[in-house]
């Protein structure tokens, strides 16, 4: 179907409404892992918007399947629902005439917000759609969520699943369509430790730890061809007093990689390094909290195809390029398992992951333009 005229109105009737949804969602607050009341939300505002079948799994994943049978091909359509922010209290809130301000209101909420509108459209006109179509509210995108709510929808729809497109990010003509992926680790030091007047000498944690990562910044990344890889230590923690000597100290600790081969040197150099140490005598604790893999097996026609169907609808909205990128989102998942997926931004801001995110208040029409213009493709 082609974008028409009628959805152009449609767009601009919307905005209003659109705003609101964004405040109202950004003042549910959802860390990964307590997405249950943004996504009791999403059902609600889905069912009083005629969608029938919604429902939210036991990942809360809130699922709105439209048209699918027994066994036809499904597309899943996506934006998730939980922030990088611990906070189980609202956040605050703060608006200009052009600019939003809220934890998380680009990431992801402006994104869910739009899709949500978008979508509305094709299903209250009872449109036919050409595949299954599944548009989902998932959970468990950020850090440690460790993308579990698209983990359980490829789990449960995979072998039926023709392509995913995950609505994410915050620059209009950014597409994803390579997955980085990454290993994710908190590592705990223990030594004898004791008190730092009568126990000098002793093996202090907190020294044991602060070594490890030094060794862990002199690695020199791999590369094979244009590949990409990174490396952090993000938080550390430990010890009990001045005069104490420490006993235990604590990092988390990633690499990433577009690269499969170097995602495993990279792993291997890390065992290397915590065996190293381990063979001096100090106790390790190395616990993997995050495991997103790169991609593996994708057809390579039917992931430029639909790649080629995201740009043509960036250039057509914004008159300008799309940029074409790697990720770590939702669609490492479908990626690593053979599924063609994007990431496309139905919004624009900046300062994203931290607490001074902002939204660009103008780029809400041109985000449902690229939207609509990408959804209509699947309807005939
Ligand atoms: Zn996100």
């Amino acid at each position: 179907m082609q974008f028409t005229d009628e959805m152009i109105r449609y767009i601009d009737e919307s905005q209003l409404e659109l705003k609101q949804l964004i405040r109202d969602l950004c003042r549910i607050p959802t860390p990964s892992g307590f997405e249950r009341n943004r996504a009791e939300y999403c059902k609600c505002w889905l069912e009083n918007n005629g969608c029938k079948g919604v429902y939210i799994d036991e990942v809360h994943n809130v699922i709105c399947p439209y048209n699918v049978s027994e066994d036809n091909e499904l597309v899943v359509f996506m934006a998730h629902t939980d922030t990088v922010f611990p906070d189980t209290e609202p956040m605050p809130f703060m608006e200009t005439s052009d600019r939003f301000y809220a934890p998380g209101v680009c990431d992801d909420t402006a994104n869910l917000a739009v899709m949500l509108i978008c979508i509305r459209y094709f299903i209250q006109r009872g449109m036919q759609s050409r595949y299954g179509l599944i548009f989902a509210a998932n959970s468990g995108e950020e850090g440690l969520g460790n993308l579990k709510g698209c983990r359980a929808i490829v789990e449960r729809y995979g072998k039926r699943m023709r392509e995913l497109i995950t609505f994410d990010g915050v620059k209009l003509n950014a597409i994803v369509s390579r997955a980085v992926g990454s290993h994710r680790y908190r590592v705990t030091v223990r030594t004898e430790g004791g008190h730092s007047f009568s126990n000098f000498g002793n093996r202090n944690a907190i020294h044991v730890l602060a070594s490890m990562i030094e060794m862990l910044y002199d690695v020199k990344v791999p590369r094979v061809g244009n590949s990409q890889t990174t490396y952090n230590v993000g938080k550390i923690s430990g010890g009990t007093s001045v005069n104490t000597i420490a006993q235990e100290a604590q990092m988390l600790y990633e690499y990433r990689s577009d690269n499969n081969c170097c995602l495993e040197t990279m792993q291997r150099m890390f065992e290397s390094i915590v065996s190293a140490y381990r063979a001096t005598g100090v106790e390790i604790e190395v616990e993997k909290i995050g495991d997103r893999p790169c991609a593996a097996g994708v057809d390579q026609e039917r992931q430029q195809a639909l790649l080629d169907n995201a740009a043509e609808c960036v250039r057509d909205a914004l008159s300008i390029e799309p940029s074409i990128h790697s990720g770590s989102t939702d669609c490492n998942i479908p990626l690593a398992n053979g599924i063609p997926a994007i990431c496309m931004s139905a919004c624009q801001g900046s300062g994203c992951h931290t607490r001074e995110e902002e939204l660009e208040l103008s780029s809400l029409p041109l985000g449902c333009s690229i939207t609509m213009r990408f959804i209509a493709k699947y309807f005939v």
